[in-house]
């Protein structure tokens, strides 16, 4: 990967550490400063659009054993989570991540919120956009099990590994593409040039974008796979799915759209019943049965 930007990380991790995740749903530039997990919804619209442009670039690690910070995303490309996955086994221990993929709606509250204070990358420019960046506890203590994997150390950063090994592509110039394609999709009347390039223009647009995701979202067109994920799954695609649950008579409280638990139960419950495989996913099969 060529221009590496060094940044605080562990000044940010500790920022966000600090902050609780906060409910809001408003625009972009009226977010209250704390934890960027209050751009989740738009945050998960931007991070499957990404997978159209550039595809399986970036694949959740969730499923490994980590614990993950309320606002770290937990995307690096397969050949990347193969390596992780190793390291963990080998190690036998939890890796804990306080920043993965950052998108560019959460940089973009960073670089607002800390701005003056510490150096916080531009939007679009931060290691954490490539999707190839972790922010980790005990580097050190994992660098040995992470040798010879593509994982490298940033110097200058103590918290900061990169992925430079078979199959890393730098996401930076499709996280802003994947916003740029995103509005234009929401707005018509306000079409802005797609080039993955930070500029006033794109900035202004995602200053106006709602922190609770797009009408239109990337799934309407290919549906994502629904299942309970962390961070928690967000958006118009889980409304929908609990509002059909809870028609069909299955037990949800409320359709708030957050795939969370109880959600999780009920889809099991769902394909139990359909003999299907209880998964808790909803993919295809169990999405047509419940069509
Ligand atoms: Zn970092």
């Amino acid at each position: 990967m060529e221009d590496f930007v060094v940044e605080p990380c562990l000044e940010i991790n500790e920022f966000e550490e600090n902050a609780p995740r906060a409910s809001f749903n408003g625009l972009l530039r009226d977010a209250p400063s704390g934890n960027t997990s209050v751009v989740n919804a738009l945050s998960q619209q931007l991070i499957y659009q990404i997978n159209l442009i550039v595809p399986d670039a970036l694949v959740s690690f969730d499923d490994l054993d980590v614990k993950l910070g309320d606002a770290a995303y937990p995307f690096v490309p397969p050949t990347a989570k193969q390596a992780l996955q190793k390291a963990i086994q080998n190690r036998g221990k939890r890796l804990v991540v306080n920043s993965a993929y950052r998108t560019l709606a959460q940089q973009m509250l960073l670089f607002k919120w800390l701005n003056g204070r510490s150096p916080v990358a531009r939007p679009g420019e931060s290691n954490h956009q490539s999707g190839l960046a972790l922010d980790i506890e005990d580097r050190e203590g994992w660098l040995p099990f992470l040798k010879g994997s593509g994982w490298q150390p940033l110097a200058g950063d103590p918290p900061h590994i990169d992925y430079q090994g078979a199959g890393a592509k730098d996401l930076r110039e499709a996280t802003i593409k994947a916003f740029q394609q995103l509005w234009n999709k929401n707005h018509p009347e306000e079409q802005i040039k797609v080039d993955g390039q930070w500029g006033p223009k794109t900035e202004s647009c995602l200053n106006r974008s709602p922190a609770m995701g797009f009408e239109k979202a990337p799934w309407d067109d290919k549906p994502r796979a629904l299942r309970l994920s962390r961070p928690l799954m967000e958006g118009s695609d889980v409304r929908k799915l609990q509002q059909k649950l809870k028609d069909a008579g299955f037990a949800i409280s409320v359709a708030d759209g957050v795939f969370g638990p109880e959600t999780g139960r009920a889809v099991k419950e769902f394909q139990q019943r359909n003999s299907l495989v209880a998964d808790g996913v909803v993919g295809a099969k169990t999405r047509e049965l419940m069509a």
